[in-house]
């Protein structure tokens, strides 16, 4: 069993996807353990995305971030980090596959709906980065 860090962006949760997404996370067999709908602040967006410190779109995507609420929710099952990448679709809707979460509701490279931890030491990072052992069940 492998768990992974998902997030429903401010674009997201703006345009009303919050069931859409979590439709598609219990159809795809994926378990929710942990759930909350949060803000955060700039701070803790840099802090969440600091592997991008260095890439021109950090103080875009930060500011993004924190313009809004975001789902934050640890999901498990075998395979989790692939699956839900799978399920999101590739970083720029325009080259996601049909089907997909981007494919079918994101409107630009930065606003793209959902994100997804990309490999385990990312994944532990990300969903401890939110969830302590209390919340998660
Ligand atoms: P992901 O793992 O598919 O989310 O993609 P990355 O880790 O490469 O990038 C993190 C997030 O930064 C993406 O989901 C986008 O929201 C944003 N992003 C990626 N590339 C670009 C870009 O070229 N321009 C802008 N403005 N945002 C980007």
């Amino acid at each position: 069993m492998e768990q992974t860090l998902a997030i429903i962006k401010p674009d997201g949760v703006s345009r009303g996807l919050i069931g859409e997404v979590i439709l598609r996370i219990e159809r795809n067999k994926l378990k929710i353990k942990a759930m909350k709908l949060i803000q955060m602040s700039k701070t803790q967006a840099q802090g969440f995305y600091a592997v991008h410190r260095e890439r021109p779109f950090f103080q875009s995507l930060t500011d993004f971030m924190c313009s809004g609420p975001v789902v934050v929710m640890v999901l498990e099952g075998e395979n989790a980090i692939k699956r839900w990448r799978d399920m999101m679709g590739a970083t720029n809707y325009k080259d996601a596959a049909e089907g997909t979460i981007r494919r079918d509701f994101a409107t630009d490279i930065e606003k793209n709906v959902v994100h997804g931890s990309d490999a385990p030491e990312t994944a532990a990072f990300e969903t401890g980065y939110f969830f302590n052992a209390l919340e998660r069940v």
